[in-house]
């Protein structure tokens, strides 16, 4: 048993190794990617069920190697956080999601842009002085503008949170909590915070209608959303029934492969959907 036991140290720290090793290379090749530009957006439309025009999209990144491989987002991003270079990385979604978005309103296209913020993003101090530079350079509305963050970047030091989150609103744009339900916010807690919006998590969407419990769950951040003046959206909207349950409890702001994929802005601009 020892002889084993010595074994599987010998074959865990193998591991640790291979796993630290792995992570520097991705780090080098972060470092190489943003010198070599080799990110993009994709966006994903927003529908209204009101009227089934696409209200909006939603920036989402995508890393694209020399070798044509695409990789997604939960790949890199941790690494990205962890080692900060998400905050470079996350200048250049602001830039290149701001300059789409100006290129869709020179189109006549009345849409907003949601834009997801990292949590070393979000406890950047110049994080607002950032966002309203990039938004005068290209023109962009704030209103326009919609930052999502989780549930988790509020907590700890609320205080500082609720200051970014009130210098962020003081620029005009709006605030949403996303994968909201799967964080620990309650009612009085959420109340503390300047948002606008609540962006129920897939997890609660994916087993409608067979998971009674997830149906109640939704029904509830739509009323609870409803109650505080808070827009509500669902992402992951893949079914039929799922837009019909959403639709008949008021959620009107949808997202998800039901309507489409995210997708480059040349295959969007195809897109055969209803445009404000
Ligand atoms: P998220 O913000 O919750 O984004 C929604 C994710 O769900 C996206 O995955 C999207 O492609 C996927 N999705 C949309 N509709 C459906 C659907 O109907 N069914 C299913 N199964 N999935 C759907 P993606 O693009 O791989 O992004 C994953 C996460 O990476 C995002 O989760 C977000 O947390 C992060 N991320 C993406 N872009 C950025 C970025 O520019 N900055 C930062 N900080 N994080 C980003
Ligand atoms: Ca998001
Ligand atoms: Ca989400
Ligand atoms: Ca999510």
């Amino acid at each position: 048993a020892k002889a084993r036991g010595k074994n599987t140290f010998h074959f865990f720290s193998q591991d640790l190794n291979e796993a630290a090793k792995e992570r520097l290379e991705l780090e080098s090749q972060l470092r190489e990617a943003i010198r070599e530009h080799q990110f993009m957006l994709y966006y994903q439309p927003k529908i209204d069920l009101n009227t089934n025009h696409i209200v909006g999209y939603e920036a989402l990144i995508r890393w694209l190697r020399p070798d044509n491989k695409l990789v997604p987002p939960a790949r890199f991003i941790p690494v990205a956080e962890s080692t900060g270079l998400i905050v470079q990385i996350g200048e250049w979604v602001l830039w290149e999601g701001c300059r789409f978005l100006a290129r869709q309103c020179s189109r006549g296209l009345n849409v907003d842009l949601s834009i997801n913020l990292s949590a070393r993003q979000f406890r950047d101090n110049s994080l607002a002085e950032t966002v309203e530079r990039i938004l005068k350079r290209t023109g962009v509305e704030p209103k326009r503008i919609i930052f999502e963050i989780t549930e988790s970047m509020l907590m700890g030091d609320t205080d500082a949170a609720i200051h970014q989150l009130n210098q962020l609103k003081s620029l005009g744009v709006s605030l949403s909590i996303d994968d909201f339900g799967t964080g620990y916010s309650s009612l009085s807690y959420l109340k503390r915070f300047p948002v606008d919006e609540l962006k129920i998590d897939r997890s609660f969407v994916q087993d409608i209608p067979e998971d009674t419990n997830d149906m109640d769950i939704v029904s509830a951040i739509i009323a609870m959303a409803q109650q505080m003046n808070l827009r509500v959206v669902a992402e992951g909207v893949e079914t039929v029934e799922q837009v019909a349950f959403l639709k008949q409890h008021d959620c009107t702001l949808v997202q998800g492969y039901y309507f489409s994929m995210p997708l480059a802005e040349q295959e969007l601009n195809q897109l055969e959907f209803t445009i404000n």
